[in-house]
């Protein structure tokens, strides 16, 4: 048995999923769906073995959990917010307790470091207490009235039960941002996870449905595993859910949007990303590097904002490279369980097919390879799906069309620019407009960097990489993105619908815009 085949039978215990009657122990099928379309088998992607499966559900069954989720939200919404943050305070002590057999799972399912799987936990806890303090506010507008004796008021009410559909690479925080944010909002949820991770699914719903019924509410947080043409489809098609929440590729965005489109119902969609970091002149290179290094092969690349792009000034460019070819020769590759490693596996022998076939066509059309590029071997996981990520430099025309493509995979291609305005333009020509970074230590840079002739991405970073956003701002970007917002700030708003109500608390019918209707029985109207 290899090193990277953890002990899930006992992670299953911790997280008192043993018993759970959709959870199968040595499945009997390699990963991914069974022949049948019974089971979604789940692998290691460090080890290619399979290490559970979890039931899938049947359209009869969907069509019951749609119900009882729809149930369940016309009980839920009459529950006082305040009241309702109490339950996600309970589910945010909960996944505390249970931070280290979670993450533990994550890294197992998905490949990430061990830290990173902590940290998305971590993540989901942090926007369950966001969401606790939200309980006491969802803040509505008191606007004044045109008319006299007039009263005008916005208000928030709960929306539904929400459909939620995740990527493979945060298996639970996605899920957390969602999820947390609709219970105080009064609403329920109905989660499709990515087939690559439908254990930690099964664990983190489980976890916070078990303690939302110990306190009395069943249904508020239902799971629904499946392929996409049985479960996923369906579901989006389902005129239950007034809002589907969508995280993954710009191709499933596309179909989603279009079909919730048809049914005039509301999208929330966080999609792919091709991310810049810039380098100008001025930088600090001690910091700049070590961020881009993070950025790039952090999660193997595998993060919606991961630095895929790094736009350089022609001044710093060969001590940029020269510095993260030394920096990536220091990167250890493998178990992500273990101590140490700082690159897991991608999730998919998929996944290093495209990131080969990435780098071949990024050296055809003229790119220099400068590390990296190749299938890793790593003792005692022969069968995991390792790769060494690539640093590739543009030609000098900085022509690349490769670059213009989200390769799920750690590739930085490197470019070389004169101007902050060039490095802008490079930064904004990506179709996807999800984070940005530019390095720095001029003010008047930064700013214009930040301006609205800046980066038009939705997230602008100064001195501090593209990825790893923490909760409380606004998470999402634009053009291809998807233009979705999750996690802190107002983006609870997409949870709840909103009602503008006027009050007359005066005895006369007064109308807007001082139109008067009145009866004029001497002179009728035709
Ligand atoms: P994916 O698009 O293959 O799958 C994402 C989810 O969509 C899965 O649950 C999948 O089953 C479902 N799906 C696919 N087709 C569907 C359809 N027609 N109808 C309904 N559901 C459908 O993405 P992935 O490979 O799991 O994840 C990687 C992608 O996700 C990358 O593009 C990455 O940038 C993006 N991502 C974006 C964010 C963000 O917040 N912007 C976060 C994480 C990942």
């Amino acid at each position: 048995m290899s090193t990277a085949t953890h002990d899930v039978p006992a992670l299953a215990r911790a997280l008192g999923i043993h018993d759970h009657p959709r959870l199968v122990m040595n499945p009997p099928h390699p990963e991914g769906l069974s022949p049948d379309g019974t089971l979604a088998v789940s692998a290691n992607p460090a080890t290619g073995e399979p290490i559970a499966a979890v039931r899938t559900e049947t359209r009869d069954s969907l069509d019951a959990t749609l119900g009882r989720a729809h149930r369940a939200f016309l009980a839920w919404r009459n529950v006082p917010a305040p009241t309702r943050g109490l339950v996600v305070r309970a589910i945010a002590d909960e996944f505390r307790r249970l931070k280290e057999p979670l993450g533990r799972l994550v890294s197992l399912e998905v490949g990430k470091i061990l830290q990173e799987g902590l940290g998305e936990v971590q993540e989901t806890i942090d926007i369950a207490d966001y969401a606790v303090g939200l309980s006491r506010q969802l803040p509505g507008l008191t606007l004044p009235s045109e008319r006299p004796e007039h009263r005008l008021i916005e208000q928030w009410h709960p929306l539904g039960p929400i459909g939620v559909i995740t990527a493979f690479n945060f298996p639970n925080a996605v899920w957390g941002w969602n999820a947390m944010l609709a219970a105080v909002c009064g609403d329920t949820t109905v989660w499709k996870p990515s087939l690559f991770a439908p254990l930690t699914a099964l664990a983190t719903n489980h976890i916070a449905q078990r303690v939302a019924s110990s306190m009395g509410h069943d249904d508020l947080f239902t799971l629904a595993v499946g392929p996409d043409d049985t479960v996923a489809k369906p579901l989006v098609d389902d005129k239950r859910l007034p809002l589907i929440s969508a995280t993954g590729s710009c191709r499933m965005g596309r179909l989603v949007g279009e079909a919730v489109a048809r049914r005039l119902g509301r999208c929330l969609l966080e999609l792919g990303g091709n991310n810049a970091a810039i380098i100008d002149a001025s930088a600090d290179l001690d910091l700049a590097v070590p961020a881009v290094v993070f950025g790039a092969v952090g999660t193997a690349g595998q993060r919606c904002t991961t630095t895929r792009r790094l736009i350089v000034h022609e001044s710093l460019a060969d001590e940029v490279t020269r510095r993260l070819v030394k920096a990536y020769a220091t990167i250890r590759i493998g178990d992500p369980l273990a101590e140490g490693t700082l690159v897991g596996p991608l999730i998919s022998d998929a996944a290093v097919r495209a990131f080969l076939a990435a780098v071949e066509a990024a050296k055809a059309q003229g790119g220099r390879l400068l590390c990296g590029g190749t299938v890793a071997r790593v003792p005692g996981l022969e069968r995991g799906r390792f790769v060494t990520p690539a640093i590739i430099r543009a030609p000098s025309e900085n022509r690349l069309p490769i670059a213009h493509e989200e390769t799920f995979a750690p590739i930085l291609y490197v470019f070389t620019t004169r101007t902050l305005d060039e490095a802008i333009v490079m930064n904004n020509s990506a179709d996807q407009g999800l984070s940005s970074a530019i390095f720095t230590d001029s003010l008047r840079n930064a700013e214009r960097f930040l301006a609205p002739a800046g980066s038009d991405c939705g997230i602008a970073n100064v001195n501090a990489g593209t990825s790893g956003a923490e909760i409380g701002g606004a998470f999402g970007g634009e053009k291809d993105t998807g233009g979705g917002r999750e996690s802190g700030s107002d983006s609870w708003k997409a949870y709840m619908r909103r009602q503008t109500c006027t009050i007359n608390h005066g005895s006369a019918v007064r109308l807007a815009q001082g139109i008067t209707f009145e009866r004029r029985d001497e002179h009728p109207q035709g």
